[in-house]
Formats: structure tokens, sequence, C-alpha cells
């Protein structure tokens, strides 16, 4: 790594690494060996951070396009050149499988490229008055500083989309990686930003131990310059920041939860359709927002689905994401792992019937697929998620059933529909209440530019260029020339 020992590590504020006085263990969730120490921040390094971003921000805000542009382009370059180092990191801290790691190093360097050239998109509006010899203005300004709250489970794209998203409007950004990920989640963005000569305060890096995060994070939200909080989790946390956010007035973007269901209608390709499954439900062991948790499936194509699916989930090769071919490592912890083992048995006991699966080897979990499963069942009912590597799949005998059924959940994330029929697919997709749909495909969008977001419990706001809406706001300027 550039810059900083493999173990021991710094908060990164106002462009150098700032030692503290104290550290944590961060570990490997598939041994437990070390992977880093990292810096147990305090309220008063958090606030150092805060004003770091504060004082950079009107020299980043200021800076020209081309500038700007030059500056994301190489921090692309220099991710794209560190894939190998980002890869290992994520496997030995996160749980990351091979696949999964890389794809986000493309999506990174890709976001990266795009987001280069958001400065120079339009940055307002003329307007006619009503008032003779009035000219007015809308401008589009930056926020000022924004607050981010980084996950640990896609936790290098994560990462990026939570700076980059925010910096490319022209704000400044101050960030708090989860105690799980502190490394892959914001540490090594900020080596990357330095080397790509990024100003001193324009991104800032502040860690902290398991259990701090609420002492930590009052900074942002007492401080004045914080004018929005950026929080991708879970809704049970996002309710307890939202409240803080509440009371001090300031603006957020939230990326929660979802259940994402699937439904497979009886015209459609069984093929395409168990690829789509066992690749949404599955990916990185069941751990991402967009996974599918549940598949409704037409009753005279189940058995096969079922089959065909159980024949490649149960091929999926689990173990040390570092291993050839492995494509399921571990879950990040102990509380994943018994949680995932009691929505199992919970599900069994009361009658679902256990397809492929089951098993649990350390933290790494094998895929499972239940059916038959009671409707009393909490996992089946859309109002949790178990991430991990559990699907649930229910027949249905009446689509339009299904489909309310489906949507009868407090998520609104993601969704699928698989069908040979485009147009009933897209009739269905329109009345779908999530923030995505997608017609033959996962319900993982993938891609950079695509704005990806929810609706209901599953947050507010839009990635790709939509962010525009959520880090700028509007003033109005008006020229009286008589
Ligand atoms: P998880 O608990 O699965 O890590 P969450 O979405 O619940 O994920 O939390 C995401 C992050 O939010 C945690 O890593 C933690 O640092 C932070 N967090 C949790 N509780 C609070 C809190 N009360 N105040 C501020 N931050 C918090």
């Amino acid at each position: 790594m550039t810059n900083q020992t493999v173990t021991e590590r710094s908060h990164y504020i106002n462009g150098t690494w700032a030692p503290s006085a104290r550290h944590f263990d961060v570990s490997n969730p598939l041994d437990d060996s070390l992977v880093a120490r990292a810096a147990a921040g305090t309220r008063a390094e958090a606030d150092a951070a805060v004003a770091a971003a504060d004082q950079a921000f009107p020299g980043w805000a200021s800076l020209t396009p081309g500038a700007r542009q030059a500056l994301f382009l190489r921090a692309a370059d220099i991710t794209e050149r560190r894939h190998d180092d980002i890869v290992h990191l994520l496997a030995v801290e996160t749980g990351t499988g091979r696949a999964f790691a890389s794809y986000q190093v493309r999506l990174s360097a890709n976001l990266m490229r795009q987001a280069a050239s958001w400065g120079y998109l339009p940055c307002g509006d003329i307007l006619r008055s009503d008032t003779p010899g009035r000219t007015a203005m809308v401008q589009r300004k930056p926020l000022g500083v924004v607050a981010g709250f980084t996950p640990w489970n896609g936790a290098f794209f994560l990462a990026w989309r939570t700076i980059v998203l925010p910096m490319a409007f022209g704000n400044t950004v101050v960030i708090k990686p989860s105690e799980l990920a502190p490394v892959s989640a914001g540490l090594i963005q900020a080596e990357i930003l330095h080397e790509a000569g990024f100003p001193a305060g324009s991104l800032n890096v502040v860690t902290h131990a398991p259990g701090e995060a609420a002492a930590l994070s009052d900074a942002f939200f007492e401080s004045p310059a914080v004018r929005s909080i950026n929080f991708t989790g879970s809704d049970r946390t996002a309710r307890i920041l939202a409240a803080r956010a509440g009371q001090a007035l300031k603006r957020m973007v939230l990326e929660l939860g979802g259940y994402n269901p699937m439904l497979v209608l009886d015209d459609a390709d069984v093929d395409h359709a168990v690829r789509a499954v066992n690749f949404g439900a599955f990916f990185h062991q069941g751990q991402i927002c967009m996974n599918t948790r549940k598949v409704y499936v037409a009753q005279s194509i189940h058995d096969d689905f079922v089959a065909r699916l159980a024949e490649r989930t149960g091929g999926l090769l689990a173990g040390d994401p570092l291993a050839e071919g492995v494509v399921v490592g571990p879950l990040i912890n102990d509380a994943a792992v018994a949680l995932t083992k009691s929505r199992i048995r919970d599900a069994v006991d009361q009658g679902a019937t256990l397809v492929t699966g089951g098993t649990c080897e350390g933290r790494v979990h094998a895929p499972t697929i239940l059916t038959h499963v009671p409707d009393t069942v909490r996992a089946t009912q859309g109002c949790e998620e178990t991430f991990g590597p559990l699907l649930i799949v229910e027949a249905f005998d009446d689509a339009e059933a299904a489909f309310q059924k489906a949507q009868d959940t407090p998520y609104g994330l993601s969704a699928a529909i698989m069908t040979g029929d485009a147009a009933k697919g897209l009739e269905m997709a329109s009345r779908m209440d999530t923030g995505m749909v997608h017609v033959n495909g996962a319900t993982m969008a993938g891609e950079a530019s695509l704005p990806n977001g929810g609706v209901k419990d599953s947050g507010w706001g839009r990635s790709g260029h939509y962010a525009v809406e959520d880090f700028t706001e509007l003033r109005l300027a008006t020229l009286t020339h008589g």
C-alpha cells in the first residue's frame, strides 16, 4: 500500500495522514487474522475533518470543469492500476470474491470517468420576469460539505459513490467508513485521490472503533458547515440518523435495504431466469441491498425452474474468496451467520422444504433455497432482509395476485419480471412501486451511469448524473436594468 504501512492506519484529514492515539483491530471474516489496525477516531478528529472540508469548499467549488475532470480521470487510472491490490484487500477485509471485487474496480473507474464530465453540465437557466426591465437567473450551486457513512458490503464501489457524486458537483466530503471495512470503504479511496493530486481537504476520512459511530458522527450533525448526510446502510440505522438530521434540518440521501422480488411468468425463458436468479440472489453471499430475496414462479414451470436452479446453485464453490473458482466467500461476521441460520431454521421448523444448502462451515454459509414456505415465516413476508445467501421460491397460479403479493413489502428498491411478452412485462413494470425494475434482467442494476435508488423504506435519492438533484441547490438571482 502506498503512504502507510499495511497494518497501522491513520485518518486522512486536510490532505495528510493524521495519526490517532488509539487503534482497533480489523480482522478477516474468513479466519479472524489481522488485516489492519485502524485509527479509533474521536469527536475532535471528526471536527477537524469537517473543518478541513469546510475550508477546502470554496476552492474546490470554483475549480474549472477541466481541472476537476483531469483529477477524476487520473483517479480512475490509478484505481485500475491498483486492481490486484484492491481485489486482495476486499477479500481479506470483507470476504468479497474475486469476480465481485474486480467488477467493483471496473464500476468505480467507470463512475469516475463519467463524473469527470459532469462539471460541464448546464448550471442554470435564464427566466423571463413579469417585471419590466428585470432578468431572472437560476443558478445551480453545490451545497457545501457533504458527510457520508460508507458501508462494508459493496465497500469499494459504494464508498466511491458516496465520494464521487457530491464531489463531482462541487461539494467537499467527509466520510466515516463502517468499522467493519475502514480500509476498503474509505482509506484506500483517500490514497487514490491523494496520489491523483486532489486538493487538501476536498476528501477527508475519519475511522472509528466499533460502538463509537454515534459519538464520532455527532460532528456531522452539529456542524453548520455540513449541509447533507449521505448514508448507505440499513433502514434501522437510517431512522436514527434521519431523526438526528431532522432535528438539525439537514438534507439527506439514503440508500437502504430491499426485498427485490422477481416474478417468473409462465412464458419466461426458464434458463435465462435461472441464471438471473442464481446471480441476483447469491451475489456477494446475499449481502447486497439489491439481492433477490424471493422469486414467484408460475406453477406450470415451478418444478422445472427449481430443479435447474438447485443444480446451478448447488454447483457454486464456497470457501476462501481468494482461492481459484470460489464465488461464495464468508459472511461478514458471526451475527450475519446466526441470522441466516435462524431464518432457515424458523422456515424449516414451520414446514418449508430445504432444496439445497443449509450448511455452514465457519462463516462460509452455503447458498440456500427454500420452497413451500408458509406465509407465517417472517423471512417470506418481505418485511426484513436476511442479508445472507437465502432465497425463497414460491409457486403462483395467478400472476396478478403474485404481483400484488410481491409489492406488499415496506421496501421499494428493485424488482424483476421474466416474461416472453415484452409488452406485458413493461405494463407490470410500470405499476411496480420500486426505484428500479428490470424486465428480463436480474434485480441488480450494475451500471455506474444508471440511477440506482429506492422508494418507501429503501431510501431517497438517485445515483448517476441525476444525483445533481441531491447534491446541488438552486439560487435565484435577478438583475434589474431599467
Ligand atoms: P450494520 O449494522 O449492518 O453494519 P447499518 O446499516 O446498521 O449496518 O449501519 C451502518 C453504519 O452506521 C455502521 O457501520 C455504523 O458505523 C453506523 N451507525 C450505526 N449506528 C449509528 C448511530 N446511532 N449513529 C451514527 N452512526 C451509526
